[in-house]
């Protein structure tokens, strides 16, 4: 059994590695594994290699002729493909899928007594799950399911800022919608809530807490 996430670029090993961390914190007795995709830069790569147990390179496009051709006019659900990816993990008997925007807040193993598929709602469309955090039972039987529905159906999306996953008490922050904790100030608007902003620095905390310099630079220090 194992914690799953994915980041299929440079940003995204960013958030991938707080997810990492965060659980690590939190003392996870699990597996945490990241599935990438070839265009990840190999420093970030080597990054991700440190914190998780495993990289699994995954490739966006390297379905049947089929979905590649229905991808070609469909590239935004490249990623939703990606992500349907890890159904294919029958090396797991059970997984807890992380998107790669998520904080952990405390230990979260107990999620792997529940069943496929368990989601909490999605904030914007209560009727709907949110696919940020769910439990799932890798087989390629519903993996192939699943590629046909995506196909045939396509995907929506929700446009809330934060989306507290809990039983009770706040367990999982998922930092949803097109601004990321690591996005650049400039994307950032003003609207955006305390909680918001509290928890974006909790992210950054995760982030640089077992960050070494590469570069130890000491432009004062004596003798240069
Ligand atoms: N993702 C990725 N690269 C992208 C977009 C998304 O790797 O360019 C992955 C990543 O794990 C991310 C998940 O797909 O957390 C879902 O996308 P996102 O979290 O941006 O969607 P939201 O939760 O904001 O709807
Ligand atoms: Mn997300």
């Amino acid at each position: 059994m194992a914690f799953v996430t994915l980041a299929t670029t440079d940003s995204y090993c960013m958030g991938a590695t707080v997810v990492a961390r965060s659980l690590r914190r939190h003392g996870t007795t699990r597996g945490i594994v990241v599935m990438v995709t070839p265009n990840v830069s190999q420093q970030s790569r080597l990054a991700l290699e440190s914190v998780f147990d495993e990289v699994i390179m995954v490739d966006v496009m390297d379905s049947e002729d089929r979905l590649h051709l229905a991808l070609l006019g469909r590239p935004e659900l490249g990623i939703t493909f990606t992500k349907i990816h890890c159904w294919t993990l029958t090396q797991y008997s059970k997984c807890v899928f992380l998107d790669a925007d998520t904080l952990v807040l405390c230990n979260v193993d107990e999620l792997f007594e529940r069943d496929e598929l368990s989601a909490a709602p999605d904030p914007g469309w209560p009727d709907c799950f949110n696919s940020g955090v769910f439990v799932l039972r890798p087989s390629l039987h519903t993996h192939t399911g699943l590629m046909d529905h995506a196909l045939q159906h396509g995907s929506f999306d929700g446009n809330a800022r934060l989306h507290y996953v809990s039983q009770g008490r706040l367990e999982i922050v998922h930092f949803l919608g097109p601004v990321k904790p690591w996005s650049s100030s400039s994307q950032r608007d003003d609207g955006s809530s305390h909680a918001t902003e509290q928890f974006a620095t909790l992210w950054w905390k995760e982030y640089l807490s077992h960050t070494t310099p590469l570069v130890c630079y000491s432009p004062s220090s004596p003798g240069q």
